[in-house]
């Protein structure tokens, strides 16, 4: 009923032969069992990885070359961006663009991020892939629930596992899923290289959560829309950004201070960092990503909670604006 837990790090050879599995770096029975339903998940070959960023370091190592051009979205995930940055000084070129539209010509690589984290803008599929370089398309938010990128010409879905996957604020992981088997293979190569291999524990874990995704999902999301519509409503807030998918909502106060005094009155919502996990949370956006995103904006990711009593926790803390 459960996918078995196998720690061993090694395996015995049977009459001086490796079998299937051998050294736990180059893969691990759990692991395998785990990305079959993710690959499942996103109509594609998956591999796991340690991290959501052990994941994206992977591919550019698999993609990019020195010399080559990163058209990234504006406005996702900032270690993305601050990540191509520390791979300059290796020839590594980056530039942001507006998602919504088409990506610079010339790139060598696109990389999208649906629904960007935190801007929450979407990504016009169509005009990527006009561009005819490889597109990576970070789906953490949307999950395979909400979109599935292979599916809409991009080469690889990349995700922080360690947020609607997982699901409960209790692992780190991140995945790759491409439907080229050469891709595949690379990634695989590159994986056993630099070690970055995700344990058996994190593997089981996420198998358990894998088994709720669509459950939480559908509650997350209805909880989400009906906070999105209250909010739009409030005088406090002055815009909400709710594209649909994922249970992810920005919303801006008036400036910085008022929306450390937001964070800090909730008592019900957490007020951390991440999201995707069963327990709502809250953040300013802002301590981490200075410019990259406006002062007042607050990162809002709808938990398993009741609705109302979400609410009432938001418009309190709202009085503080
Ligand atoms: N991609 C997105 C959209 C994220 O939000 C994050 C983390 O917040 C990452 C990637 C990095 O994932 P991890 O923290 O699992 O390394």
């Amino acid at each position: 009923m459960t996918t078995p837990l196998d720690r061993s790090a090694t395996w015995p050879y049977e009459d001086g032969q490796p079998q299937r599995y051998s050294y736990a770096r180059a893969d691990h029975p759990t692991g395998v069992a785990v990305e079959e339903r993710l690959g499942e998940l996103d109509g594609g070959r998956a591999l796991l990885f340690p991290s959501g960023m052990s994941a994206i370091t992977t591919v550019v190592l698999a993609l990019c070359w020195p010399g080559s051009t990163v058209a990234l979205a504006e406005g996702a995930y900032y270690g993305t961006a601050v990540l191509f940055e520390h791979l300059e000084p290796w020839g590594l070129r980056f530039v942001e663009y507006d998602q919504t539209g088409a990506p610079p010509a010339g790139s060598d690589l696109v990389w999208l991020e649906a629904p960007a984290n935190p801007m929450l803008t979407l990504p016009d599929f169509e005009a990527a892939t006009a561009v005819g370089a490889p597109i990576v398309c970070d789906s953490t938010i949307a999950t395979p629930i909400d979109l599935r990128p292979l599916e809409l010409g991009c080469d690889i879905a990349v995700h922080s596992a360690t947020k609607y996957l997982g699901g409960h604020d209790d692992l780190l992981a991140g995945v790759a899923v491409v439907s080229d088997d050469d891709l595949w293979q690379r990634l695989w190569d590159l994986r056993r290289l630099t070690g970055a291999v995700a344990s058996a524990d994190t593997a089981w874990l996420l198998a358990r959560g894998l088994k709720t995704l669509p459950v939480r999902l559908t509650r997350q999301k209805e909880s989400a829309a009906e906070l999105a519509r209250r909010l739009e409503t409030h005088s406090a807030v002055s815009v909400v950004r709710y594209p649909g998918l994922g249970a992810l909502i920005g919303f801006d106060v008036a400036d910085g201070d008022a929306a450390l005094r937001v964070e800090s009155a909730v008592r019900v919502i957490e007020n951390t960092t991440s999201l995707g996990g069963t327990r709502s949370k809250i953040e300013s956006r802002h301590r981490w990503e200075g410019e990259r995103c406006p002062a007042g904006l607050l990162r809002l990711s709808v938990g398993l909670e009741d609705a109302d009593e979400l609410w009432a926790d938001l418009e309190q803390a709202l009085e503080r604006a």
